[in-house]
């Protein structure tokens, strides 16, 4: 009676059918086994502790690999991060290393400078879109220590809504 498309959406852990897609505040998808509850009391799972990650399907692009020639896919993480990876290139759990090209090359922040003076220094204002796609305005003396881990500069910044 259940059609073929439906038997995917079974739990492989006990064979129950699997609950809604679930989204989180931070953008990721998932399933979980409609016998499984989470339990905010005793911070579990109850039932079936089954859980489905969604991952948005990986977008072939017009590009070509640097280092091979092959085409350039377009991947999500889990954590909303974009990144290209080589098309040849699969990842092998077994000897967790990558089979194929290796080629990865992660989204990064954009800078974009604005002719707009910084409140608080004067400095000129620099509009950046993170890799994961927010926008904020901030001051172009705000710089990422590598070494120290931290913001140095000035601090002025101001997030742009959507
Ligand atoms: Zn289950
Ligand atoms: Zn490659
Ligand atoms: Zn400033």
């Amino acid at each position: 009676m259940e059609n073929s498309q439906k038997d995917k959406n079974l739990c492989p852990k006990c064979g129950s059918v699997l609950a809604d897609v679930v989204t989180t505040k931070s953008g990721k998808q998932f399933q979980r086994c409609s016998t499984g509850t989470w339990n905010p009391d005793t911070r579990s799972v109850e039932g079936c502790d089954f859980i489905k990650w969604i991952t948005p399907e990986p977008v072939q692009l017009d590009e070509k690999c640097p280092k091979c020639g092959s085409p350039l896919l377009e991947m999500v993480t889990r954590s909303g991060k974009k990144m290209k990876k080589c098309s040849t290139g699969k990842w092998n759990p077994e000897t967790r290393t990558t089979d194929g090209c290796d080629y990865v090359e992660w989204a990064k922040a954009v800078v974009e400078e604005l002719d707009e003076t910084c409140p608080k220094c004067e400095s000129k204002l620099v509009m950046m879109t993170t890799s994961t796609g927010k926008r904020l305005k901030k001051c172009s003396t705000n710089t990422w220590d590598r070494e120290k881990k931290m913001a140095v500069g000035c601090d002025y910044v101001e997030w742009q809504k959507n």
